[in-house]
């Protein structure tokens, strides 16, 4: 499921949420950091890893955005494991859509994560479709940075 390609940042922040390693504000209070634990982005729920990628409703517009874009339905999960269970039914493969799939749950997390981090420490916040729009060019600039090599390793060939 890491194996894909995503920039190497949005695969190590991929990594950090699926071994429930991000520094949610649940975590931070657990460790005695004083806090606040509200969710920055819909800033009406406790922020926790289950929380912001299952329940948050800001996330959830960014996310299906993005999976309107990538003709993908929108997940439909309320526990930890049929998350994780609608991850692997659409990533799992070799597939061109399955790569996809993983490209963009990975920027995905990255992206988000980046505006949770604005938000509570920059005190600088964007729009979801402004969020949407970025990691819809992020895939097409992979996705074509991507094309040109495999251009480039056929020329080389030939
Ligand atoms: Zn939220």
């Amino acid at each position: 499921m890491f194996a894909n390609d995503a920039r190497p940042k949005a695969r190590f922040s991929m990594w950090l949420h699926f071994h429930g390693r991000m520094l949610t504000a649940d975590r931070l209070s657990k460790w005695g950091l004083a806090v606040d634990p509200i969710c920055s982005l819909c800033t009406a729920y406790l922020e926790t890893r289950d929380h912001l990628f299952m329940e948050c409703h800001f996330i959830k517009l960014v996310c299906n955005k993005v999976l309107k874009w990538a003709q993908r339905k929108p997940a439909t999960t309320a526990t930890w494991d049929q998350y994780l269970r609608w991850v692997i039914m659409n990533g799992k493969g070799k597939t061109q859509a399955a790569g996809l799939f993983r490209m963009m749950l990975a920027e995905c997390v990255h992206v988000v994560w980046l505006e949770r981090n604005q938000r509570v420490f920059e005190d600088k916040s964007r729009t979801s479709d402004s969020i949407a729009r970025e990691i819809v060019y992020m895939k097409i600039l992979i996705k074509t940075t991507l094309s040109q090599k495999a251009s480039n390793v056929l020329d080389d060939e030939y």
